[in-house]
């Protein structure tokens, strides 16, 4: 429940935000001149705010678009990022925003038109043939906050209009409404993070059960979505075989292969600040405690561990999906191996 919103002050009147407020009518509403003096400052008690987090409402400033970090892709020539969100409701045990900003608060950027400027911009410097996917859900999960942002409809109204862009949704909340009250959209990509229940009803703290993402992808599918599997971070534990084995035979009782865009698979990494400030933030936590090695820059599960869950997680796909739509962290590592990052199997 947010109890707070604070806003720039000069967005007091904007249409996005008057409608933001609305949809939180018992909210207490603080003015400020910028974001950053409630978000930025050390010292806060990130964990304390994650109990119960305020809405910032805001303008984002500088870049708006950016490149994603090396090996992310799913299959579309350029990849960027874009955060009308940063931080997220949920909280799960190995999210690396907990070690990102100083706090929990969810910081909503208002200004969508200026995003769109920024995708049109990128898009007019693709080459011939080229398509480029701009990941919506890297500093915040997609649609965890959509029945108050509104941001999906406004942007696959947008995207619609641009086939050579894809849009990727990714989410663990089970916020669909604004998808089903439409008709799907052929470059958008609508991507579940899933994870074993034994090891998800433990850690993705706050997010709907794994059971209820399969039952909304199956309901998105349906529909006509393109729909995404986001085996990433594949997490090690007790049992993984046989989690991970159940999770994918779950999954695709659920979802027909021709409705699954793509699958992506990866280690649990980190930058290297970043895992330290969570184990500061928690001490005791063996998901945080557990070994991890450099790989490209960041802290990962060792290798041998992750590669042997990636095997297996490859092993027990079904034979009728077609293998081009399988990708795995990193990229590079594949394009060293001369596969792109799409698994020859
Ligand atoms: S849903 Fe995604 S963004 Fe939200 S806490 Fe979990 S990992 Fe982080």
């Amino acid at each position: 429940m947010i109890e707070t919103i604070y806003i720039e002050s000069d967005l007091l009147e904007h249409p996005r935000a008057r409608s933001v407020m609305k949809r939180l009518p018992r909210a207490r509403v603080v003015s400020c001149d910028h974001y950053g003096e409630v978000f930025n400052p050390h010292a806060q008690d990130f964990r304390l705010q994650k109990e119960n987090p305020s809405l910032l409402i805001a303008r984002k400033r500088g870049r708006m678009v950016l490149p994603v970090p090396p090996g992310s892709g799913i299959g579309a020539e350029q990849d960027f990022y874009f955060s009308h969100l940063l931080n997220c409701p949920y909280d799960c045990r190995y999210c690396f925003l907990q070690g990102s900003y100083n706090s929990a608060g969810l910081v909503l950027f208002i200004n969508y038109e200026d995003f769109m400027t920024a995708v049109d911009e990128r898009i007019g410097e693709l080459g011939d043939g080229e398509r480029a996917c701009f990941f919506s859900g890297y500093d915040g999960d997609s649609l965890a906050l959509d029945a108050v942002t509104g941001f999906a409809g406004e942007f696959l109204s947008f995207f619609e209009q641009r086939p050579r862009a894809w849009l990727e949704l990714r989410t663990r909340s089970v916020n669909t409404a604004a998808l089903l009250a439409r008709e799907p959209i052929d470059n958008c990509v609508v991507a579940f993070s899933l994870s074993p229940p034994a090891v998800a009803d433990r850690l993705d703290i706050g997010a709907p059960p794994v059971r209820s993402r399969l039952k909304a992808m199956a309901g998105l599918a349906r529909a006509g979505w393109k729909l995404g599997a986001r085996l990433d971070p594949l997490l090690f534990h007790d049992g993984w075989e046989r989690g991970y084995k159940q999770l994918i035979d779950d999954l695709f009782a659920c979802v027909p292969t021709s409705s699954l865009h793509s699958l992506s698979l990866g280690p649990l990494r980190f930058p290297p600040k970043v895992l330290e400030k969570m184990r500061r933030l928690h001490p005791t936590d063996p998901l945080l405690a557990a070994p991890t090695e450099e790989w490209l820059g960041v802290r990962v599960t060792p290798r041998d561990i992750h590669e042997q869950m990636q095997r297996l997680c490859v092993e027990c796909l079904p034979a009728s999906l077609d293998k081009s739509r399988v990708f795995c962290w990193p990229a590079n590592e594949g394009l060293a191996r001369g596969e792109q990052s799409r698994l020859a199997v």
